[in-house]
């Protein structure tokens, strides 16, 4: 665990379960997005006991605590990873659910757009799309 993780959760008084320690552990070491069943599948292999009302009451927490982000990805499609400095959105591929990461300062344009007379205020973005591979994919082969 990160020493601003541990600090976090020291501070605010929660124990270092090795729960808390692992589901951490597994998501920086994964370093992208996963659902709450990849983690615990990660997590069984230490600690076959850890159930999955366990790993999300764990991730309830870091995420409440700013450690972890979740996203909505697609309906029914909640995806967790380490809470990062730089606020960043997602393109999500609908064919194969490739997840790529798109910088808030490339979005400036649209938060600007979108902010009609300072009401609303761009916190996060997902754009649902094609990506590259699908789209090359779907092009016919030259005929000869
Ligand atoms: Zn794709
Ligand atoms: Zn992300």
């Amino acid at each position: 665990m990160s020493h601003h993780a541990t600090r976090t959760l020291r501070e605010l008084g929660y124990r270092l379960t090795p729960q808390r320690t692992l589901v951490w552990d597994v998501l920086r070491n994964h370093g992208s997005h996963m659902s709450a069943e990849e983690i615990c599948e990660r997590v069984n292999r230490q600690f076959p006991n850890v159930n999955m009302s366990t790993v999300y009451r764990t991730l309830d927490l870091l995420v409440s605590l700013s450690l972890v982000r979740e996203t909505l990805l697609g309906p029914e499609h909640r995806t967790f990873e380490i809470e990062e400095e730089d606020a960043h959105h997602h393109l999500v591929c609908r064919e194969c659910g490739a997840v790529e990461h798109i910088h808030d300062t490339d979005l400036r344009g649209l938060s600007a757009a979108l902010d009609v007379g300072n009401s609303f205020l761009v916190q996060e973005v997902t754009v649902f799309g094609s990506c590259r591979t699908c789209r090359q994919a779907d092009v016919p082969p030259d005929r000869p």
